[in-house]
Protein backbone atom coordinates (compact mmCIF):
# COMPACT_ATOMS: atom_id res chain seq x y z
CA UNK A 1 0.00 0.00 0.00
CA UNK A 2 1.13 3.46 -0.66
CA UNK A 3 0.81 4.56 3.12
CA UNK A 4 3.10 1.74 3.90
CA UNK A 5 5.63 4.20 5.15
CA UNK A 6 3.84 6.23 7.62
CA UNK A 7 2.66 3.37 8.76
CA UNK A 8 5.57 1.54 9.72
CA UNK A 9 6.03 4.84 11.38
CA UNK A 10 3.50 4.09 13.47
CA UNK A 11 4.35 0.73 14.13
CA UNK A 12 7.98 1.49 15.47
CA UNK A 13 7.03 4.33 17.75
CA UNK A 14 4.56 2.58 20.14
CA UNK A 15 3.57 6.14 22.06
CA UNK A 16 1.99 7.46 18.23
CA UNK A 17 -1.00 5.64 19.46
CA UNK A 18 -4.06 5.89 17.23
CA UNK A 19 -5.40 8.80 19.56
CA UNK A 20 -2.46 11.01 19.11
CA UNK A 21 -1.82 10.72 15.56
CA UNK A 22 -5.21 11.48 14.77
CA UNK A 23 -4.41 14.38 17.01
CA UNK A 24 -1.61 15.67 15.35
CA UNK A 25 -3.23 15.01 12.07
CA UNK A 26 -5.83 17.44 13.28
CA UNK A 27 -3.74 20.37 14.33
CA UNK A 28 -2.56 20.31 10.60
CA UNK A 29 -5.41 20.62 9.01
CA UNK A 30 -6.67 23.17 12.17
CA UNK A 31 -4.20 25.27 10.91
CA UNK A 32 -5.03 25.47 7.53
CA UNK A 33 -8.67 25.95 8.65
CA UNK A 34 -9.62 29.42 8.92
CA UNK A 35 -7.67 30.68 6.28
CA UNK A 36 -9.59 28.36 3.99
CA UNK A 37 -12.90 29.15 5.39
CA UNK A 38 -13.63 25.70 6.72
CA UNK A 39 -15.00 27.11 10.05
CA UNK A 40 -18.44 28.44 10.43
CA UNK A 41 -20.72 29.74 13.49
CA UNK A 42 -24.22 28.02 13.98
CA UNK A 43 -26.41 29.94 16.86
CA UNK A 44 -28.57 28.11 19.20
CA UNK A 45 -31.59 30.07 20.70
CA UNK A 46 -32.03 30.75 24.19
CA UNK A 47 -35.34 30.91 25.49
CA UNK A 48 -37.39 32.47 28.18
CA UNK A 49 -38.75 30.08 29.72
CA UNK A 50 -41.99 31.46 31.19
CA UNK A 51 -42.93 32.77 27.30
CA UNK A 52 -41.15 30.26 24.84
CA UNK A 53 -39.53 34.33 23.78
CA UNK A 54 -36.06 33.51 22.19
CA UNK A 55 -33.90 36.47 23.72
CA UNK A 56 -30.43 35.38 22.47
CA UNK A 57 -28.29 33.15 20.69
CA UNK A 58 -25.20 30.96 21.70
CA UNK A 59 -22.35 31.33 19.16
CA UNK A 60 -21.06 27.25 18.40
CA UNK A 61 -18.20 26.82 16.40
CA UNK A 62 -18.40 24.10 13.15
CA UNK A 63 -15.46 22.92 11.49
CA UNK A 64 -15.97 21.11 8.02
CA UNK A 65 -12.39 19.79 7.22
CA UNK A 66 -12.47 18.32 3.71
CA UNK A 67 -9.93 15.44 5.17
CA UNK A 68 -11.94 14.06 8.48
CA UNK A 69 -15.74 16.16 7.66
CA UNK A 70 -17.26 17.47 10.51
CA UNK A 71 -15.54 17.39 13.01
CA UNK A 72 -16.95 18.42 16.80
CA UNK A 73 -15.79 21.43 18.40
CA UNK A 74 -15.49 18.98 21.76
CA UNK A 75 -12.81 17.09 19.81
CA UNK A 76 -10.44 20.04 17.99
CA UNK A 77 -11.11 22.94 20.54
CA UNK A 78 -8.83 21.11 23.12
CA UNK A 79 -6.75 20.91 20.69
CA UNK A 80 -6.77 24.88 19.31
CA UNK A 81 -6.71 25.54 23.21
CA UNK A 82 -3.28 23.50 23.55
CA UNK A 83 -1.66 24.82 20.02
CA UNK A 84 -3.05 28.49 21.06
CA UNK A 85 -4.62 28.59 17.82
CA UNK A 86 -8.35 29.27 19.98
CA UNK A 87 -6.03 32.36 20.27
CA UNK A 88 -6.48 33.26 16.24
CA UNK A 89 -9.96 31.47 15.84
CA UNK A 90 -11.23 33.02 18.91
CA UNK A 91 -10.93 36.71 17.51
CA UNK A 92 -12.19 35.36 13.92
CA UNK A 93 -15.17 34.07 16.20
CA UNK A 94 -15.77 37.69 17.71
CA UNK A 95 -15.53 39.21 14.45
CA UNK A 96 -18.00 37.02 12.73
CA UNK A 97 -20.47 37.21 15.35
CA UNK A 98 -20.28 41.05 15.39
CA UNK A 99 -21.00 41.25 11.18
CA UNK A 100 -24.09 38.53 12.08
CA UNK A 101 -25.54 40.67 14.80
CA UNK A 102 -25.34 44.06 12.79
CA UNK A 103 -26.73 42.36 9.69
CA UNK A 104 -29.95 40.83 11.88
CA UNK A 105 -30.03 44.36 13.36
CA UNK A 106 -30.38 45.72 9.82
CA UNK A 107 -32.78 43.31 9.19
CA UNK A 108 -34.85 44.50 12.01
CA UNK A 109 -34.10 42.77 14.93
CA UNK A 110 -33.22 44.69 17.76
CA UNK A 111 -31.26 43.86 20.52
CA UNK A 112 -30.78 40.34 20.52
CA UNK A 113 -27.94 39.15 22.58
CA UNK A 114 -25.18 37.09 21.72
CA UNK A 115 -23.16 34.98 23.56
CA UNK A 116 -19.84 33.67 22.75
CA UNK A 117 -17.03 31.09 23.76
CA UNK A 118 -13.86 32.32 25.10
CA UNK A 119 -11.33 30.02 26.33
CA UNK A 120 -9.41 30.99 29.11
CA UNK A 121 -6.21 31.25 27.10
CA UNK A 122 -7.61 33.51 25.16
CA UNK A 123 -9.37 35.45 27.61
CA UNK A 124 -5.95 35.77 29.25
CA UNK A 125 -4.09 37.20 25.84
CA UNK A 126 -3.44 40.98 26.93
CA UNK A 127 -5.00 42.46 24.28
CA UNK A 128 -7.97 40.60 24.83
CA UNK A 129 -10.66 43.45 26.58
CA UNK A 130 -9.01 45.64 23.57
CA UNK A 131 -10.16 43.34 21.03
CA UNK A 132 -13.38 43.16 22.46
CA UNK A 133 -13.83 47.02 22.97
CA UNK A 134 -12.59 47.22 18.56
CA UNK A 135 -14.89 44.47 17.69
CA UNK A 136 -17.94 46.45 19.84
CA UNK A 137 -17.09 49.68 17.85
CA UNK A 138 -16.51 48.81 14.66
CA UNK A 139 -19.57 47.50 14.65
CA UNK A 140 -21.35 49.85 16.67
CA UNK A 141 -23.15 47.04 18.77
CA UNK A 142 -24.60 47.71 22.31
CA UNK A 143 -22.30 45.90 24.32
CA UNK A 144 -25.25 44.30 26.97
CA UNK A 145 -25.75 42.47 23.68
CA UNK A 146 -22.38 40.89 23.45
CA UNK A 147 -22.40 38.15 26.10
CA UNK A 148 -18.98 36.34 27.25
CA UNK A 149 -19.33 32.99 28.56
CA UNK A 150 -15.74 31.13 30.52
CA UNK A 151 -15.86 28.52 32.40
CA UNK A 152 -15.05 27.60 36.17
CA UNK A 153 -11.52 27.65 34.77
CA UNK A 154 -10.53 31.20 35.30
CA UNK A 155 -10.38 30.19 38.71
CA UNK A 156 -7.01 28.83 38.22
CA UNK A 157 -5.50 32.37 37.72
CA UNK A 158 -7.89 34.31 40.16
CA UNK A 159 -5.76 37.29 39.95
CA UNK A 160 -5.36 38.06 36.68
CA UNK A 161 -8.86 37.12 35.44
CA UNK A 162 -9.97 39.51 38.03
CA UNK A 163 -8.66 42.17 36.57
CA UNK A 164 -9.34 41.19 32.76
CA UNK A 165 -13.25 40.57 34.04
CA UNK A 166 -13.43 43.60 35.42
CA UNK A 167 -11.75 45.61 32.24
CA UNK A 168 -14.67 43.77 30.42
CA UNK A 169 -17.60 44.32 32.66
CA UNK A 170 -16.44 48.65 32.33
CA UNK A 171 -17.23 47.80 28.66
CA UNK A 172 -20.54 47.22 29.64
CA UNK A 173 -20.68 43.69 28.06
CA UNK A 174 -22.60 40.73 29.60
CA UNK A 175 -20.22 37.75 31.55
CA UNK A 176 -21.50 34.59 32.31
CA UNK A 177 -20.23 31.40 33.91
CA UNK A 178 -20.63 28.28 31.86
CA UNK A 179 -21.18 24.64 32.92
CA UNK A 180 -21.52 25.74 36.39
CA UNK A 181 -21.35 22.79 38.48
CA UNK A 182 -18.44 20.99 36.80
CA UNK A 183 -15.64 22.53 38.39
CA UNK A 184 -16.72 22.49 42.03
CA UNK A 185 -15.91 26.09 42.82
CA UNK A 186 -18.01 27.65 44.78
CA UNK A 187 -21.22 30.36 43.68
CA UNK A 188 -20.01 32.34 46.76
CA UNK A 189 -16.67 32.64 45.46
CA UNK A 190 -18.06 34.27 41.97
CA UNK A 191 -20.22 36.80 43.91
CA UNK A 192 -16.40 38.67 43.57
CA UNK A 193 -16.93 38.26 40.22
CA UNK A 194 -18.67 40.89 37.85
CA UNK A 195 -20.64 38.01 36.81
CA UNK A 196 -23.93 38.63 35.07
CA UNK A 197 -25.44 34.97 34.07
CA UNK A 198 -24.98 31.29 35.76
CA UNK A 199 -25.34 28.98 32.92
CA UNK A 200 -26.17 25.19 34.77
CA UNK A 201 -24.35 22.13 33.38
CA UNK A 202 -25.98 19.90 31.21
CA UNK A 203 -25.38 17.45 33.61
CA UNK A 204 -27.09 18.24 36.29
CA UNK A 205 -30.22 19.10 33.34
CA UNK A 206 -30.10 15.34 32.77
CA UNK A 207 -30.69 14.51 36.38
CA UNK A 208 -34.10 15.97 36.69
CA UNK A 209 -35.56 13.41 34.57
CA UNK A 210 -33.45 10.42 37.39
CA UNK A 211 -35.34 9.28 40.01
CA UNK A 212 -32.95 9.06 42.78
CA UNK A 213 -32.00 12.63 41.71
CA UNK A 214 -34.79 14.54 41.06
CA UNK A 215 -33.03 17.94 40.15
CA UNK A 216 -32.14 19.02 43.65
CA UNK A 217 -28.89 20.11 42.27
CA UNK A 218 -30.32 21.99 39.66
CA UNK A 219 -32.65 24.04 42.27
CA UNK A 220 -30.18 24.39 44.65
CA UNK A 221 -28.18 25.95 42.02
CA UNK A 222 -31.02 28.30 41.16
CA UNK A 223 -31.82 29.23 44.85
CA UNK A 224 -28.31 30.29 45.56
CA UNK A 225 -27.60 31.80 42.60
CA UNK A 226 -30.78 34.13 42.97
CA UNK A 227 -29.41 34.70 46.42
CA UNK A 228 -26.41 36.07 45.33
CA UNK A 229 -28.18 38.29 42.16
CA UNK A 230 -27.51 36.03 38.94
CA UNK A 231 -29.57 35.14 36.41
CA UNK A 232 -29.74 31.51 35.60
CA UNK A 233 -29.84 29.63 32.45
CA UNK A 234 -30.00 25.78 31.89
CA UNK A 235 -28.57 24.11 28.90
CA UNK A 236 -28.92 20.74 27.56
CA UNK A 237 -32.61 20.72 27.82
CA UNK A 238 -33.88 17.76 25.89
CA UNK A 239 -37.52 17.28 27.27
CA UNK A 240 -40.14 19.44 28.12
CA UNK A 241 -40.18 17.68 31.84
CA UNK A 242 -36.70 19.30 32.20
CA UNK A 243 -38.29 22.53 30.91
CA UNK A 244 -41.17 22.37 33.35
CA UNK A 245 -39.51 21.81 36.43
CA UNK A 246 -36.48 24.35 36.13
CA UNK A 247 -39.45 27.12 34.96
CA UNK A 248 -41.37 26.23 38.27
CA UNK A 249 -38.08 26.32 39.70
CA UNK A 250 -37.79 29.81 38.91
CA UNK A 251 -34.90 29.77 36.28
CA UNK A 252 -35.16 32.37 34.04
CA UNK A 253 -33.90 30.71 30.73
CA UNK A 254 -32.99 27.91 28.99
CA UNK A 255 -31.20 26.22 25.73
CA UNK A 256 -31.42 22.97 24.34
CA UNK A 257 -32.50 20.53 21.91
CA UNK A 258 -36.10 20.53 23.50
CA UNK A 259 -36.33 24.04 22.14
CA UNK A 260 -34.00 24.19 19.47
CA UNK A 261 -30.46 22.84 17.99
CA UNK A 262 -27.81 25.27 16.83
CA UNK A 263 -28.79 26.32 13.58
CA UNK A 264 -27.12 28.34 10.75
CA UNK A 265 -27.98 32.26 10.82
CA UNK A 266 -30.59 32.48 8.25
CA UNK A 267 -32.07 29.62 9.94
CA UNK A 268 -32.15 31.50 13.02
CA UNK A 269 -33.51 34.32 11.75
CA UNK A 270 -36.85 32.39 10.45
CA UNK A 271 -36.58 31.49 13.88
CA UNK A 272 -36.89 34.22 15.34
CA UNK A 273 -39.01 35.93 12.65
CA UNK A 274 -41.89 33.34 13.76
CA UNK A 275 -41.03 32.06 17.23
CA UNK A 276 -40.86 28.82 18.67
CA UNK A 277 -44.08 27.23 18.21
CA UNK A 278 -44.68 25.43 20.84
P1 LIG B 1 -20.72 24.44 25.52
O1 LIG B 1 -20.30 25.85 25.48
O2 LIG B 1 -21.09 23.87 26.84
O3 LIG B 1 -21.90 24.32 24.48
C1 LIG B 1 -23.01 23.48 24.61
C2 LIG B 1 -22.85 22.22 23.81
O4 LIG B 1 -23.97 21.38 24.01
C3 LIG B 1 -22.81 22.46 22.31
O5 LIG B 1 -22.01 21.44 21.74
C4 LIG B 1 -24.27 22.28 21.89
O6 LIG B 1 -24.42 21.97 20.53
C5 LIG B 1 -24.65 21.14 22.78
N1 LIG B 1 -26.07 21.09 23.10
C6 LIG B 1 -26.96 22.10 23.15
N2 LIG B 1 -28.19 21.66 23.52
C7 LIG B 1 -28.07 20.34 23.72
C8 LIG B 1 -29.00 19.28 24.14
O7 LIG B 1 -30.18 19.51 24.40
N3 LIG B 1 -28.47 18.02 24.25
C9 LIG B 1 -27.17 17.73 23.98
N4 LIG B 1 -26.76 16.47 24.11
N5 LIG B 1 -26.27 18.68 23.60
C10 LIG B 1 -26.72 19.96 23.49
P2 LIG B 1 -20.94 21.76 20.61
O8 LIG B 1 -21.51 22.75 19.67
O9 LIG B 1 -20.47 20.44 20.10
O10 LIG B 1 -19.77 22.47 21.41
C11 LIG B 1 -19.01 21.77 22.35
C12 LIG B 1 -18.14 22.70 23.15
O11 LIG B 1 -17.12 23.28 22.34
C13 LIG B 1 -18.89 23.88 23.75
O12 LIG B 1 -19.57 23.48 24.91
C14 LIG B 1 -17.74 24.84 24.02
O13 LIG B 1 -17.08 24.51 25.21
C15 LIG B 1 -16.81 24.54 22.85
N6 LIG B 1 -16.98 25.58 21.81
C16 LIG B 1 -17.86 25.64 20.79
N7 LIG B 1 -17.70 26.78 20.07
C17 LIG B 1 -16.68 27.46 20.66
C18 LIG B 1 -16.02 28.71 20.40
O14 LIG B 1 -16.35 29.48 19.49
N8 LIG B 1 -14.99 29.05 21.24
C19 LIG B 1 -14.61 28.25 22.29
N9 LIG B 1 -13.60 28.66 23.06
N10 LIG B 1 -15.21 27.10 22.57
C20 LIG B 1 -16.24 26.69 21.77
CA1 LIG C 1 -21.14 27.71 26.17
CA1 LIG D 1 -22.11 24.93 28.54
CA1 LIG E 1 -19.94 22.08 27.99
Amino acid sequence: AKDRGKNNYQYYNPKLNNYSTRRMKLEVELRKALNKDQLTIHYQPQVELSTKKIIAVEALLRWNSPKYGSVSPAEFIPIAEETGLIVPIGRWVLQKVSEQQKQWKKAGISSLRVAVNVSVRQMQENCFAQDVKQVIKEHDLNPVDLELEITESIMQNIENSTIVLNELKKLGVTLSIDDFGKGYSSLSYLRHLPIDTIKIDKSFVDDICDTSNNGSIAKAIIDMGHNLGFTIVAEGIEQEEQAEFLKGNSCEYGQGYFFSKPLPAEEVFLLLEKGLDR
